[in-house]
């Protein structure tokens, strides 16, 4: 059933040259017992393992079963080993992290037996080999002669044809060893068993057949056997495999043997997962916070629409740069012009009365408040210690128009009066109540403290221009006579019709105090004056008629008649946005109004509080990304780390490797062994980093409360958990994937032979 035609084996160490097999040609029977006796170095292990197909022939041929091998591929011979071959070696081999009953198993592993099966024939055999109770133990819990008979157990799990021992007993004494030559020759019964010992007398005493050898010659032959004209069967072997699962195992009992450094390795893996991990919680809490902070009150900063606005696009900026004349500096002795920044950065937005009804037809929902502003000019008058004009000042912010809409009521806590649509004046004053001295004398309130009664209840007017305004020849100058004008019929009677106070989670836009007046008194005021003699006076004149000065840039004949209170057009638009989303929308209506229209007709808006914030979420991103660039660093050290350990691994296992291989494990199947040990330690590391890293965000947010006060910064998102753990198990496999594909590469016959 075995034939071995010619084979010749050299093996080359340098220039030197050894013929291990020097044309050996022998025939083996289906059952019998052959004994290949020689001294040592003759060559009786490399013709053994060529039998068993661990070991290559350089030329001849091995015919099983009537088969030539010469075509036979790796998985070939794998399946050879596995299903046909069991080997039995002098140093036992077996697999030391795993249980005697899984040495057994191992083979049937391989070979896809089931789990059950397996079981209930590697406990036959152990039985048979008179170890059932010893099953559970280790090997290294075994005396010499019991590692043997589980290795001969093991050599027969998978019901070889061919039992292949290379020196069973030489480790052995002789009590031992006749045991365990009496238990191959009960195999030998219905097997061929092909022993190589150097030992005459035992091979005498038990085999049926012997083969002498030589400096890789046979020299003699006991039983020759010439099967020329036997019919044989052709060979037919199952192909093997390892399930991933029995390779997670095998690995997993592996790591279990070297728990500690394990544990080191998964641990100093895991330091990039941390940092990254912590990184992203922070920048994630981060993000949060600065939206949260954003949506209470950047969003409710309105969109402004005035009557100028500053472009600083790219390309304004761009065009601008060829404007001040320096790309064409090249005559020393020439003068350029620069031209003014301002000139070409601030476009003149054309607020027309089509601008106006677009805006009113905007979604009310998306908008918490509006203001028209039109410059007209509220103008109080006070009768206390006598008749006079309300002064603010130049340097005080004066008065100012009140949003309208439900901003509010979003905003502000009313403390007194009421906040309504009546024509009226409003009071704002700070956290602490408190109103500038520059609003409250003004107003003619002098003392330290003002009760809100005295402030509600006091009387204003605002005259009326016909009263007000006196022509003087050309121009008109105002009245001196308030006391004719204060208590004209035609004078405005206004008061402070609420106090309001900016709620307290609002205090970032509001904290301060200031005067508004609503929309309703701009109306009256214009109602009022818009046919005024100073108005139309205005209208027909090509020169201010307060001053009697030509217009210019800022007093233009728009801007004198908003002042006088003409009914004009806006010259600035505030938008107050319900949130972040509504402001989209918004932005997005106003973007729409310049579609397709010339550059001259574009309105432009300006939104501050969008421009701060797309920027501190991109200095936000930016130092999330160089932190993570940092933190990468440490991973891919660990994954090199990884590649190390398992290459340490690789070297440690070349043993197991070797006897693997002999039990008919693929290269695949080996390579598989170390991904799966790659692949527990970083799913290990992986999980490790994350509960780490979740677990130092506690004092890492108590130290952040410490110093600003924000309470639950870090925060990890479970879906950044995950993906770091796949992360850290894709690093890991990448580092540990060289190792793993060197270990499969190893030659077996090698692989055994180191210790
Ligand atoms: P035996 O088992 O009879 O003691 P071997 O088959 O192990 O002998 O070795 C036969 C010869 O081949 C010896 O001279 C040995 O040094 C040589 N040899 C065996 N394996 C190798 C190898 N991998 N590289 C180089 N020489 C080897
Ligand atoms: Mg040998």
């Amino acid at each position: 059933m075995l034939k071995l035609k010619s084979i010749k084996k050299d093996y080359k160490t340098g220039d030197f040259v050894q013929h291990a097999l020097k044309d050996i040609s022998v025939s083996f029977r289906k059952n019998e017992f052959v004994a290949i006796l020689g001294p040592s170095g003759s060559g009786k292990t490399t013709l053994l393992n060529i039998i068993g197909g661990l070991d290559r022939y350089d030329s001849g041929d091995l015919i099983i079963d009537g088969k030539s091998t010469k075509g036979f591929k790796d998985k070939d011979w794998d399946a050879y080993r596995n299903h046909a071959v069991g080997f039995i070696f002098q140093s036992y081999n077996l697999i030391s992290h795993i249980s005697v009953l899984e040495n057994v198993e191992m083979g049937m592993t391989l070979s896809g037996v089931s789990a059950s099966e397996r079981r209930r024939k590697a406990l036959e055999l152990l039985d048979k080999v008179g170890l059932k109770n010893h099953a559970y133990k280790k090997p290294n819990q075994l005396s010499g002669g019991q590692m043997q008979r589980v290795a001969i157990a093991r050599a027969l799990a998978n019901d070889p044809k061919i039992i292949l021992a290379d020196e069973p007993t030489g480790a052995l004494d002789s009590k031992t060893s006749t045991q365990i030559m009496d238990l191959i020759k009960e195999i030998a019964k219905d097997k061929l068993v092909i022993m190589v010992t150097h030992n005459a007398e035992l091979a005498k005493e038990y085999a049926s057949r012997i083969v002498s050898m030589k400096d890789g010659v046979i020299l003699d032959d006991t039983d020759a056997y010439d099967d020329r004209n036997k019919k044989s069967g052709e060979l037919v072997v199952k192909k093997t495999s390892m399930s991933l699962l029995s390779a997670l195992k095998l690995s997993f009992n592996n790591i279990k043997t070297k728990k500690g450094r394990t544990a080191l390795t998964a641990f100093a893996s895991s330091i990039g997962i941390i940092g990254i991990a912590l990184i992203l919680s922070l920048s994630n809490g981060f993000n949060q916070e600065v939206e949260e902070f954003e949506s209470n009150s950047l969003a409710q900063s309105p969109i402004i629409i005035a009557n100028e606005s500053v472009q600083m696009d790219e390309e304004t900026l761009k065009a601008l740069n060829k404007d001040s004349g320096l790309e064409e500096y090249t005559n020393k002795k020439k003068v350029y012009t620069q031209y003014d920044l301002s000139e070409t950065l601030i476009h003149q937005n054309n607020i027309t009365e089509d601008y106006v009804d677009y805006l009113e037809k905007m979604d009310k929902d998306d908008i918490s408040g509006i203001s028209y502003m039109k410059g007209t000019n509220i103008q109080l008058v006070d009768n206390t210690n006598g008749y006079h004009l309300v002064n603010f000042g130049s340097n005080s912010s004066g008065m100012s128009m009140f949003p309208e809409g439900d901003i509010a009521s979003k905003n502000y806590d009313v403390l007194a009066g009421k906040l309504d649509d009546e024509a009226g004046l409003i009071l704002q004053v700070d956290s602490k109540n408190r109103a500038s001295a520059r609003i409250l004398k003004p107003l003619g309130f002098d003392g330290e403290e003002v009760n809100f009664s005295d402030i509600l209840d006091k009387e204003f007017k605002i005259p009326a221009n016909n009263d007000y305004y006196i022509k003087q020849g050309n121009y008109y100058m105002p009245a001196t006579d308030l006391e004719k004008v204060y208590n004209s019929d035609d004078a405005i009677t206004v008061k402070i019709k609420a106090i309001i106070r900016g709620k307290e989670d609002k205090k970032v836009v509001t904290n301060t105090s200031s005067l508004y007046y609503n929309s309703a008194l701009v109306e009256n005021v214009i109602s009022q004056n818009k046919d005024s003699d100073v108005v139309l006076a205005q209208k027909n004149a090509d020169y201010n008629v307060l001053t009697h000065q030509p217009f210019d840039e800022n007093t233009t004949k728009d801007s004198i008649l908003g002042y006088l209170g003409a009914d004009t057009l806006p010259v600035a638009i505030y938008i107050y946005p319900k949130d972040f989303e509504t402001k989209d929308n918004i932005t997005n209506y106003l973007d729409d109004y310049n579609k397709g229209k010339d550059e001259k007709d574009i309105v432009q808006y300006t939104d501050m509080a969008g421009m701060i914030s797309s920027l501190s979420g991109d200095i936000m991103d930016a130092i999330t990304i160089v932190l993570i660039a940092f933190s990468s660093i440490s991973l891919i050290v660990s994954s090199i780390m990884i590649g190390i350990i398992t290459y340490i691994s690789v070297l440690e296992r070349t043993k197991e490797i070797g006897i693997l291989r002999s039990l008919g494990a693929r290269k695949k199947d080996i390579k598989r062994v170390f991904n799966a040990e790659t692949f527990i330690i970083g799913i290990f590391s992986g999980l490790l980093g994350v509960v780490i890293a979740y677990a130092l965000t506690f004092p890492v947010n108590m130290v952040i409360e410490n110093l600003s006060g924000l309470a639950g910064v870090a925060k990890l998102n479970p879906v950044h958990a995950l993906i770091l753990i796949l992360v850290s198990l894709t690093l890991t496999i990448i580092g540990g994937a060289i190792p793993a594909n060197m270990a499969s590469k190893k030659d077996p016959v090698i692989a055994l032979r180191t210790e």
